[in-house]
């Protein structure tokens, strides 16, 4: 019988429980704003690979060097992804294998520092990851971690402070990058400074690497031997991670993460993120990463004008942290009415902030998903007034209600790539 992929009806079939959640979140991601900056919206082919036969095989190992048998098509799409992976981002090697952007940070660590040793990282409370040292993470317990902010005046991470920093505390490995930074990342600066104290500088490009791979935000390769980064946020792909690095750096990269930190491959992610690396290799994907810029320029654009206080005063790339501290209304009940809203995003620390991690100041808007729907800046003016609406209103819910039928009306002209509702 010729092949015939897995068929949502087999949920249905076999779980109507699982197969109604299914749909319910469909129809969620399908109906709203999703400004989450992290998320995205894969495409039918992505989440067509993700869902398939490689979900079954077991490979240990890399290439040629299997601890299992039956690798004949494993070990080509294995290769295939990680050959897309070296001409995307033009490096000289590419793991594939992290399961998640944690892991393969974690794997840097195993790599190329010992337990107790000295890392420098931005601090999450001025937009790092909690994989670059924080202290509730393992990163932060096993390693002496010491953090870079950003200054207050500007809301910028200044090289200056970092040069300071990275001269008093040597550390071995440098980590540029974050989860809310909404300014480009100067890796030739960052590159100079871990030159200076022979410190490896590791680029966590997690958020951006579609900007990267699309040409809208410079490229760290070049500057730091180590480029870590997930593939399922800009980049658009499956859940999961890439290492990318220099000759130099490939051996120890790859021990680390087996056998050193993970055991078999997710094969199915892997074949996913091939079609993914493919798709980002296209014209088509370079407009939609310089779209997502000119999407988030537009979008703080109205909300500035609108009154509302940009972290750093605006963005580079495709987040908007918003400092709602002026307003003396909390970013977690703005984001909760915003979701109820029809409008996703998260709370969020922001530099310097007054208030409590788990009740902070700040909201994190970002333009991925929306520009995957083709959303364009007349899509952004709408969507600035309706955030500013809402965050003023103050839990109104005749306000919600009035913009909740304001995005279903959008979204239904937007069709949401992967999801067929
Ligand atoms: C998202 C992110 C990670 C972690 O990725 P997960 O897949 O959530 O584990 C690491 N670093 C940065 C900068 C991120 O934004």
């Amino acid at each position: 019988m010729a092949y015939q992929h897995p068929r949502f009806d087999a949920v249905r079939e076999t779980d109507p429980t699982v197969a109604d959640l299914i749909v319910a979140e469909a129809e969620r991601e399908a109906g709203a704003v999703r400004l989450i900056a992290s998320e995205n919206y894969a495409s039918e082919a992505v989440m067509a690979a993700t869902g398939s036969a490689f979900t079954n095989k077991y490979s240990e190992g890399y290439g040629g060097k299997r601890y299992y048998e039956g690798q004949q098509v494993v070990d080509q799409v294995e290769a295939l992804a990680i050959d897309r992976a070296k001409a995307l981002f033009g490096v000289e090697h590419a793991n594939v294998q992290p399961y998640s952007g944690s892991p393969a940070n974690l794997a840097v660590y195993l790599a190329f520092a010992e337990p107790g040793d000295t890392i420098l990282g931005m601090s999450l409370a001025a937009g790092g990851h909690l994989t670059h040292g924080h202290k509730v993470s393992a990163t932060g317990k096993w390693f002496d971690a010491v953090h870079y902010g950003v200054r207050k005046e500007t809301g910028r991470i200044d090289l200056d402070d970092v040069r300071e920093l990275a001269v008093e505390h040597r550390p071995k490995i440098i980590f540029c990058g974050g989860t809310a930074v909404p300014r480009t990342i100067d890796f030739a600066g960052f590159a100079q400074i871990a030159d200076e104290v022979d410190a490896l500088l590791v680029a966590d490009i997690a958020h951006i690497s579609g900007l990267v791979a699309g040409g809208a935000h410079p490229t760290p390769v070049g500057h730091a031997p180590v480029v870590t980064t997930t593939t399922h946020k800009s980049l658009r792909g499956p859940r999961g991670a890439m290492i990318l690095t220099d000759a130099d750096h490939a051996k120890a990269v790859d021990r680390a993460i087996f056998p050193g930190l993970q055991g078999g491959p997710h094969n199915h992610t892997t074949a996913a993120m091939a079609v993914a690396l493919g798709e980002a290799s296209t014209d088509d994907f370079r407009d939609y990463a310089a779209q997502i810029v000119t999407n988030a320029k537009a979008l703080g654009e109205v909300l500035a004008e609108r009154g509302l206080e940009l972290v750093s005063g605006g963005t580079d790339n495709h987040l908007l942290l918003v400092d709602l501290t002026p307003t003396a209304i909390g970013g977690k009940p703005a984001a909760q009415a915003l979701d109820r809203a029809g409008i996703v995003c998260n709370y969020n620390a922001v530099p310097f902030d007054s208030r409590p991690p788990f009740d902070p100041s700040g909201l994190r808007l970002g333009t991925p998903a929306i520009t995957s729907r083709g959303m364009g800046t007349d899509e952004m003016a709408a969507i600035g007034h309706w955030i500013v609406d809402v965050v003023e209103a103050d839990g109104d819910a005749d306000v919600e209600a009035r913009v909740r039928n304001e995005v279903t009306d959008l979204v239904a002209g937007f069709p949401a790539p992967g999801i067929n509702v």
